[in-house]
């Protein structure tokens, strides 16, 4: 397998850090972004940024580009803050849109110019289960659907370069930021649980897995697609 070098938002815990590792091992060079960056077992180079912050991202951005030959960029940060409808914050609605949408639009833009010259590239973004429905997640939801919608429109403006664009949506997955909003006991958990077939929460491992495959040669004549990895959450109840 030809080695290849990846940029990976939100590197440094759950599904980012997951993907890192399993990147590494299949012997590809990893930069990863976050805002803690002091992990030394980091398998590839973690750099420290708050990806909220445009200008300091932009920067970043910059100077990775300037060090790094990018074969593919995988767009995984979030930020979830669970509202009601009746009680949704705008500030709050345009912190989530903000972090889920501007980092990937910036990332995208600044990994595009290397990826074209090679003729090939991937990107791949993380949205959500979510973007079916769900309570309580008016902005986060809207925001993933909006990385599905990137998705399918840089594929098509892509289509003839070699570089594929395709989303991953997970189901409820083993990780901080899920655990934040969904501690052990909670309603949440309960609601999430019962929704996925399988009757378990996913691993972040078995994210990274469909990941790895879309950033791979394998996966060439795949673009524009979401992926859902959920226990066949994305199908429905499977009790009647
Ligand atoms: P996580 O465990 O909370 O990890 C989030 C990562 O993003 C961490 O490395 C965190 O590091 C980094 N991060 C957060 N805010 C940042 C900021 N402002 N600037 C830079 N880095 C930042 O999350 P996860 O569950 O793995 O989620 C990863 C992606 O999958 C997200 O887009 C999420 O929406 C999506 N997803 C998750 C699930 C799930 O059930 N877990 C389901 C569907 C989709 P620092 O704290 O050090 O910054």
């Amino acid at each position: 397998m030809p080695q290849r070098t990846y940029l990976i938002t939100g590197a440094s815990k759950g599904i980012g850090r997951a993907l890192a590792g399993r990147l590494a091992r299949d012997g590809h060079r990893v930069v990863g972004l976050a805002r803690h960056a002091d992990d030394a077992d980091f398998p590839g180079v973690l750099l420290p940024v708050d990806l909220a912050d445009r200008h300091a991202t932009q920067a970043a951005l910059e100077r990775l580009t300037s060090q790094y030959a990018f074969d593919g960029l995988i767009n995984n940060v979030g930020l979830v803050r669970p509202q009601k409808l009746g009680t949704i914050e705008l500030d709050d609605l345009d912190a989530v849109f903000a972090l889920n949408l501007h980092p990937a639009v910036q990332s995208a833009q600044a990994l595009l110019p290397r990826m074209r010259e090679a003729g090939r590239g991937r990107i791949v973004n993380i949205s959500s289960l979510t973007v079916l429905g769900i309570v309580e997640r008016t902005a986060y939801a809207a925001a993933k659907a909006a990385l599905v919608s990137f998705s399918r429109s840089w594929a098509l403006e892509l289509a003839t370069t070699g570089i594929t664009v395709n989303a991953v949506a997970p189901g409820p997955t083993e990780t901080e930021l899920f655990r934040a909003n969904n501690p052990p006991g909670s309603a949440g958990e309960r609601r999430y649980l019962s929704a996925v077939p399988m009757g378990r929460f996913g691993r972040p491992d078995e994210i990274a897995a469909a990941v790895a495959f879309l950033l791979s040669d394998d996966a060439a004549f795949i673009t524009g697609q979401t992926l859902f990895v959920d226990g066949g959450a994305s199908i429905g109840k499977s009790a009647v």
